[in-house]
């Protein structure tokens, strides 16, 4: 059966990765919408390679360059809010949110619909208003299936027993590109160095979280949501090889492991069917030839981030907002080079102790929500000591 797709974040890392697998699939998927930030050339060779009925643009300046790119090719389009969310709107069987960082959030659940399936790429919209996005879903009907390689693997491991079975539920990481240096090494690290990922090819905000290790903390908020599991029950391990992605272990000492070559399109294929499998004709993956698997602890001396992630986790409230929000500032100030790499979790740190005193209840709504992410951000812009570039 030919599902319609929608596609939110189209031209980047996540939505180009998506574009591939529709190519490959094209007797199983169609595509029905395109949704890009400011790219308008991109989103508009995105839209016709796909054969898009409708493609948006959420920056409404370049709507004349993005109607022009188009014009000849029968593919209506617009420009600004309003028509992100026409385009959200337009009936479709699957949503691809991968727009990054909490700008995905609205469109995001804008798009929850009853009997639709949401293939979750942005993490930030659970890691900011989880609790009220995901009892939005229950209520509406919308399937919530994760895109993020770790959850997508733990989302599959899961389906070998009951929730109240499982003891813990890990993540890999790879440990990013700073995973064997020395924290004074590490100190004096470059945006360039950061966001040289040692493993996957991302977009540069969660290449920066991959290596603070701020990723895997807000990963474990995401699971929190997905899954409904606690705190204790969540763990991380530094797994370079990216094979094994997630990791369950139930109440019998068995343990349930999602392996897959480092490939998104695996994870991607796999939300945009749930449950059925799409024929992605990749080779055999040959554990002989890749032959050691390893696995450690996380540092969270040299990656202080991931410590404030659990303590925001286990804190509750809107403790997570307040960090995600934080840490979008922080990353921002130090790809503009207005601070240092442990600026990164200084302002994180600071931004939520300074909101400590007064714990905050959590967003019931994704509107409250988004005000306290607000709230965070200027708190945490004003710790940025100057300013070259605009925050976000
Ligand atoms: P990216 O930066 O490569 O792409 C982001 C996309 O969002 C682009 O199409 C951009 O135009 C669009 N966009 C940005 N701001 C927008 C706005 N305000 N309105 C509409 N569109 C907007 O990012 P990515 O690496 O593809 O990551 C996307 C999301 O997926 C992130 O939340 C990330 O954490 C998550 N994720 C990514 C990967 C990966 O391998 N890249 C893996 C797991 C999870
Ligand atoms: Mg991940």
């Amino acid at each position: 059966m030919t599902r319609s797709i929608t596609i939110l974040g189209a031209t980047g890392s996540i939505g180009r990765s998506t574009a591939e697998v529709v190519l490959e699939q094209r007797d199983a998927c169609r595509v029905e919408a395109v949704v890009g930030g400011s790219d308008a050339k991109a989103l508009a060779g995105t839209a016709r390679r796909l054969g898009a009925r409708f493609a948006a643009l959420a920056d409404e300046r370049f709507g004349s360059e993005l109607r022009s790119a188009l014009s000849g090719s029968g593919i209506a389009c617009g420009a600004g809010d309003l028509a992100v969310i026409e385009a959200v709107d337009r009936e479709t069987d699957v949503v691809v949110a991968a727009i990054s960082g909490t700008a995905g959030l609205r469109p995001t659940h804008a798009a929850l619909k009853p009997g639709r399936r949401i293939a979750l790429a942005n993490k930030e919209s659970l890691v900011c208003a989880g609790g009220a996005f995901m009892a939005d879903a229950r209520r509406v009907g919308a399937e919530i299936v994760p895109v993020d390689s770790e959850h997508n693997a733990l989302d599959q491991a899961l389906a070998a027993g009951r929730i109240e079975e499982v003891v813990v539920a890990t993540v890999t990481a790879t440990g990013g590109p700073f995973r064997t240096w020395s924290r004074e090494r590490i100190a004096a690290a470059t945006p360039g160095e950061a966001g040289k990922h040692p493993v996957w090819s991302m977009g540069s905000k969660i290449n920066i979280d991959s290596a603070t290790l701020m990723n895997k903390g807000l990963e474990l908020v995401e699971a929190h949501h997905l899954f409904g599991l606690d705190p204790d029950r969540l763990d991380i391990l530094v797994h370079p090889q990216a094979i094994v992605h997630g990791l369950v272990q139930w109440c019998d000492g068995a343990l349930t492991a999602g392996l897959a070559p480092p490939d998104m399109k695996i994870p991607i294929a796999n939300a945009l069917r749930h449950r059925h499998r799409l024929r992605l004709g990749r080779p055999r993956l040959d554990l002989a030839a890749i032959s050691t698997l390893t696995f450690e602890r996380a540092d969270e001396v040299r990656f202080p981030c991931l410590a404030l992630a659990r303590a925001a986790l286990r804190a509750g409230g809107a403790s997570p907002t307040i960090l995600n929000a934080a840490n979008e500032v922080a990353v921002a100030a130090f790809m503009a080079g207005n601070i240092g790499f442990y600026g990164i979790s200084d302002i994180v740190e600071r931004t939520c102790s300074a909101f400590g005193t007064r714990p905050l209840r959590t967003p019931a709504t994704v509107e409250e929500a988004l005000a306290v992410d607000e709230e965070a951000r200027h708190a945490a812009r004003a710790l940025v000591p100057y300013r070259k570039a605009a925050a976000p």
